[in-house]
């Protein structure tokens, strides 16, 4: 074990600081070759809490996401800067079943009458871990490197090319898979947010069947995130003034103390969506690195990130 096992791992997103760290762990000399700062990836922009939106296949996002929700609920009571753990209200129109990702949460329960907005007949509420991305993910970075772990910044055209002289490469290159490995079933869903000043709110509050589309409000230390679109297969960054004055709307009707709250940002960014995230080994070839993949996590990424790079590092084990 040691030094002798090398490995690249292509993206410095969330998939890729995870993977590296993990496989780090595992004793691999690990390389993070990225085309773009940390910064500059969609994970930086995400809202990010725990919260399954558009990865499939279930059975395994329950899987990735039980494991995730653990690890971040440990880095929160840690103190690992960005993390906490956030009560949440899910609002719903008709009384809610059972919860398909209710295993992964712990205690889920009613919302009480004085606990809804107006016109709101109910709720759930439970608690998630929320991150903080421009916090967390530079600390991540700088904890990678902190371990050893080099960033380098390159563009990479093809797996071949970035493994070469090292026994493994891990592709998390998101959205990037399509022109990297020809994978045209990853495609953008574009998701358009408003950052906003928090006037004191803690709760998180979301309405996924709000009637003028999806609302969310999550509030960080400094600012509130207001949700958000998933536009299938948009890939414009550019912020609409228009959508993003329909989303503050939607936000009031949740969080009505958001009331007053000075809009500081529109954004928008594109989530690498995937019919199912790939998370596989290819066949081992002789003579060449053994390549796994770990992209498509839609709007996920951050929900099932621990998780995945858990598997990763184990198959990276059997190569
Ligand atoms: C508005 C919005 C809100 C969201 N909210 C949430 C949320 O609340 N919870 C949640 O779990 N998820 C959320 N998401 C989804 C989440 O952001 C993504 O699933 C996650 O960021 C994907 O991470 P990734 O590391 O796979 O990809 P990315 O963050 O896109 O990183 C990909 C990396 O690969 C690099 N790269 C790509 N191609 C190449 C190449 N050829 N050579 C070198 N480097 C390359 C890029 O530079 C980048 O570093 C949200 C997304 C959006 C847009």
């Amino acid at each position: 074990m040691g030094d002798d096992r090398r490995a690249v791992v292509v993206g410095a997103g969330i998939a890729g600081l995870s993977c590296a760290v993990r496989l780090q762990e595992r004793g691999w000399s690990v390389r993070v070759l990225t085309d773009g700062p940390v910064e500059a990836s969609t994970s930086h922009l995400a809202a990010a809490v725990w919260f399954p939106t558009r990865a499939g296949p279930r059975d395994k996002v329950l899987d990735w996401g039980r494991r995730t929700y653990d690890t971040l609920a440990a880095q929160a009571r840690a103190g690992v800067p960005g993390v906490v753990m956030r009560e949440s209200l899910a609002l719903h129109r008709t009384e809610p079943g059972p919860q398909w990702w209710a295993d992964a949460v712990g205690e889920i329960r009613p919302a009480r009458p004085d606990e809804l907005p107006p016109g709101y007949p109910y709720g759930l509420r439970f608690a998630v871990p929320l991150v903080e991305m421009p916090v967390y993910l530079p600390w991540l970075a700088a904890e990678a490197q902190r371990r050893g772990i080099t960033l380098e910044h390159k563009h990479i055209a093809s797996l071949a090319a970035a493994g070469e002289g090292a026994d493994l490469v891990v592709n998390c290159a998101g959205l990037g898979a399509r022109t990297l490995v020809g994978d045209l079933s990853v495609t953008p869903v574009r998701g358009q947010i408003v950052r906003v000043t928090n006037p004191g709110l803690t709760l998180s509050v979301r309405d996924e069947d709000h009637p003028g589309g999806r609302a969310y409000v999550h509030p960080r230390v400094h600012d509130c995130i207001l949700g958000g679109t998933l536009d299938e297969g948009a890939w414009d960054t550019n912020p609409d003034p228009a959508v993003g004055a329909a989303i503050v709307r939607r936000c009031l009707d949740i969080a009505p103390a958001l009331r007053g709250a000075e809009v500081l940002e529109h954004v928008a960014g594109l989530r690498p969506a995937r019919p199912e995230v790939r998370l596989e080994a290819e066949p081992a070839t002789a003579g060449r690195p053994r390549v796994i993949h770990d992209y498509g996590h839609g709007g996920s990424g951050i929900t099932l990130s621990w998780g995945c790079a858990d598997d990763v590092a184990a198959l990276a084990g059997q190569a």
